[in-house]
């Protein structure tokens, strides 16, 4: 099957959704193909598990502009929460430490003034000794370039434990903390700091996947579901993309909003392409595999503990408590923890799990059930969690950003400018559409 739009869109995530009803809205005549059977990407909530959690993007900052007037216009409502509980059980070392004890306690091998930290506020609070960013965008200049260097090397030069260092990268979704860039927890801080004193979070009602599902039935341009792009060819006259069916959809532009992880396998030609070529053989992303576990009741409020586990144990990362009622647990293993958890058969993943908080948290014992293991990495539609920028990376995203393609466009949340997150991903997709606008 052939067709001629004026354009394609690659991905029903909120990139791509964007963009599209901004096309839509000038006029454009515009289809979306989207890999999945399901609207919404990386903004993904399991409607099958008890409490309908999510397993992708959850929070919303006082900052998140574009997300909160769309939320608005389309009657998805924001609620409070997201935070992160600031107290947590700690489980290092092999020892469970009580919050109280842990400045005294032997598993305890930081440092002088690093002892009074707890193991998940140490790269936030050792972070501010990098140095700052005076805006969101500055980033991407010369004042940014000065932080693209090895983030464990970073902490160190700033005085950073190599405990401190330990227990950072203990929970990062890349293997090696000096595969990383500084940058990236400068840049977060900037973004963080840009909500101004005092902001909240916020989380979408009903799930994350509520918002793009709203945007989804608000366009009438036509989405195509469960059409996994295989090849995108780029010419002087237009933009072919070659479909898994056998088919294919040409157009006058196209904007692709496919994670450059899942982009990789992805045979790409023309100059637009080639411009990115780079970026997209380079960028990486972060691991991460979830475990649901759900419990007979919600032993987390009457052990005297607090409710969430910290963990340098590869089988524990770190545990949420999702809920009371029903009472769920999401377990958040990173980098090569979560390659490690997605070589076991599943309910074997489950069980190692659960022997693994028990022993660590035995108000737990005989009262937790897997739900599901999630893998973001075996997703062949996303391959990692979400992008980061490794050490030396800066001039290839610095310009990926800024670029313009000829008929071919690059959206998505690794190419947001000044946000992040879902924030990012929707400012991605203005960018992207605002350029194609132009060349209708
Ligand atoms: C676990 C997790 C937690 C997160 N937490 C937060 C958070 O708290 N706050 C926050 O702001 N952000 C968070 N994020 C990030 C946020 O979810 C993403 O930044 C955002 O959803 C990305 O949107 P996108 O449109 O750029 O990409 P995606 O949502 O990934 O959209 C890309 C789309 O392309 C499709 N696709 C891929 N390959 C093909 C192909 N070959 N053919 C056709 N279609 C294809 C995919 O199926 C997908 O629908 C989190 C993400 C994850 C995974």
């Amino acid at each position: 099957m052939r067709s001629t739009e004026d354009v394609i869109v690659i991905g029903a995530g909120l990139s791509g959704l964007y963009a599209a009803s901004l096309l839509e809205a000038a006029g454009a005549k515009v289809v979306v193909v989207e890999g999945a059977r399901r609207i919404g990407g990386r903004a993904h909530t399991l409607d099958d598990l008890p409490g309908h959690p999510d397993a992708g993007g959850i929070q919303v900052g006082s900052n998140y502009t574009r997300l909160i007037t769309i939320a608005q216009r389309l009657g998805v409502a924001l609620k409070p929460g997201g935070e992160f509980d600031r107290s947590a059980l700690h489980v290092v070392r092999g020892e469970t430490v009580a919050e109280a004890d842990w400045p005294t306690s032997p598993a305890n091998q930081l440092v002088g003034r690093e002892r009074q930290l707890s193991p998940m506020a140490l790269g936030l609070v050792l972070g501010t000794r990098l140095g700052s960013l005076p805006d969101t965008a500055a980033w991407m200049t010369e004042a940014g370039r000065q932080f693209d260097i090895p983030y464990g090397a970073a902490l160190k030069a700033a005085g950073a434990s190599d405990e401190a260092i330990r227990l950072i990268s203990a929970n990062m979704g890349s293997g090696d903390i000096n595969a990383v860039s500084a940058l990236n927890s400068v840049r977060s801080a900037a973004f963080f700091q840009s909500a101004g004193p005092g902001a909240t979070l916020s989380v979408i009602d009903g799930g994350s996947q509520r918002l793009p599902e709203a945007m989804a039935a608000a366009l009438k341009s036509e989405i195509r579901l469960g059409q996994l792009v295989t090849g995108i060819d780029e010419s002087a006259k237009q933009v072919r993309i070659d479909l898994a069916n056998g088919s294919s959809i040409i157009a006058r532009q196209a904007i692709c909003t496919i994670p450059f992880s899942a982009l990789r396998p992805i045979g790409l030609s023309g100059p637009s392409a080639d411009a990115m070529e780079g970026v997209i053989a380079a960028l990486p992303y972060a691991h991460a595999s979830f475990a649901y576990l759900s419990a007979s009741e919600p032993f987390w409020n009457h052990d005297g503990l607090p409710r969430m586990i910290w963990s340098d144990d590869p089988l524990i990362g770190r545990v949420f408590v999702l809920g009371d009622d029903p009472a769920m647990l999401k377990v958040w293993l990173s980098g090569p923890d979560a390659d490690a958890i997605d070589r076991l058969p599943p309910a074997d993943a489950g069980a190692a799990i659960i022997a693994r908080i028990e022993a660590a948290r035995p108000s737990a014992k005989g009262k937790l059930r897997l739900e599901r293991m999630f893998s973001w990495q075996r997703d062949p539609l996303a391959r990692g969690v979400f992008y980061y920028l490794g050490a030396g990376q800066w001039p290839l995203l610095a310009r990926a950003v800024t670029a313009a393609g000829q008929r071919l466009h690059f959206a998505g949340d690794h190419l947001a400018q000044r946000s992040s997150g879902l924030e990012g991903a929707l400012e991605s997709g203005e960018r992207a559409a605002t350029i194609a606008i132009a060349k209708l």
